[in-house]
């Protein structure tokens, strides 16, 4: 679908403009205004004519309409919040606190239609993968790359991809339980895409139900050798996790903070889970909000 001689900069060519509207909690693909209306490939009518074996006439879906459309389809879905609509991974915001993260997601971007074939994904230390959890403090643009990613993925792979703020999810997950489905039935609908981006793992206090219905969710990923990845503001170390102010102190306890690992926030089964198929990473650097990145 590349164009030769000229770069659109609505869309870097890839034909697929985001945007955002107003009544719209989700950034928004369309077809960007470069791209030949009527398509050159089909002059517009969808089809293209081929013959089959006995050379008999047939039409075929235009190849290029359909896969445009189809990614467009893939980046509405993925569910990108609008305010990180320019979100992509690009080498301009690469610096010395995330060389190496972006390495690692430019790793995957290169070899994920490959594992998504049933090959294996690789660190560069030879470990196999099925994930990466991108842990550190607010601000230091790990929500920014990751939608860059979901960006990478969506169009300019066409590889499907959910991205989801952890309450989200827990949230969708309670519903299918209200709606009285069975676990299988509650987490089938995340088991469409072949990737899932949780952002803010382990925000809040969640309750039994909640980590269990997650922990089965992460197995059936696994099993089915899908790719999870997840953002979090907690480490693995007490020193560099977020602290919280307690939720049980009054006044007399203002000054008293917790600091809970990811281990702590969501539960023994699920932090042994995700160290077998996951890469941590930490992300550490400035406060990327105050910087105008995001
Ligand atoms: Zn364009
Ligand atoms: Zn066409």
């Amino acid at each position: 679908m590349q164009r030769s001689g000229y770069k659109c900069l609505k869309c870097d060519d890839s034909g697929i403009r985001l945007s955002i509207l107003a009544r719209n909690r989700y950034a928004q693909a369309t077809l960007c205004d470069c791209v030949k209306i009527p398509c050159p490939t089909c002059k517009g009518s969808g089809f293209l004519l081929e013959n089959d074996e006995q050379q008999r006439e047939i039409a075929i879906t235009c190849p290029d309409c359909e896969e445009r459309e189809r990614r467009i389809r893939l980046y509405n879905s993925a569910r990108v919040p609008k305010r990180f609509v320019n979100s992509r991974l690009q080498r301009e915001h690469r610096d010395d606190s995330n060389t190496e993260i972006f390495d690692l997601l430019e790793l995957i971007v290169r070899n994920l239609p490959d594992f998504l074939h049933g090959l294996d994904l690789q660190r560069p230390d030879d470990e196999l993968f099925k994930g990466m959890v991108l842990m550190g403090p607010p601000g230091t643009g790990k929500t920014h790359l990751m939608t860059g990613f979901t960006y990478q993925c969506t169009v300019m792979l066409g590889i499907s991809c959910v991205f989801q703020g952890f309450s989200e999810l827990l949230s969708e997950l309670r519903q299918g339980y209200s709606d009285g489905k069975s676990d299988v039935e509650i987490i089938e609908p995340h088991l469409r895409a072949d990737l899932l981006i949780i952002d803010d793992l382990g925000k809040g206090r969640n309750t039994d139900w909640e980590l269990s219905i997650l922990d089965t969710l992460i197995s059936e990923r696994y099993n089915r050798n899908q790719l999870i990845m997840a953002t979090t503001n907690f480490t693995e170390q007490e020193e560099t996790t977020l602290k919280e102010r307690s939720l049980a102190g009054d006044k007399a306890d203002k000054e008293h903070y917790i600091s809970d690992t990811i281990r702590k926030r969501v539960g023994e089964r699920i932090y042994s889970r995700l160290q077998e198929m996951c890469y941590f990473e930490n992300l550490s650097g400035p406060d990327r909000r105050t910087e105008d990145v995001l």
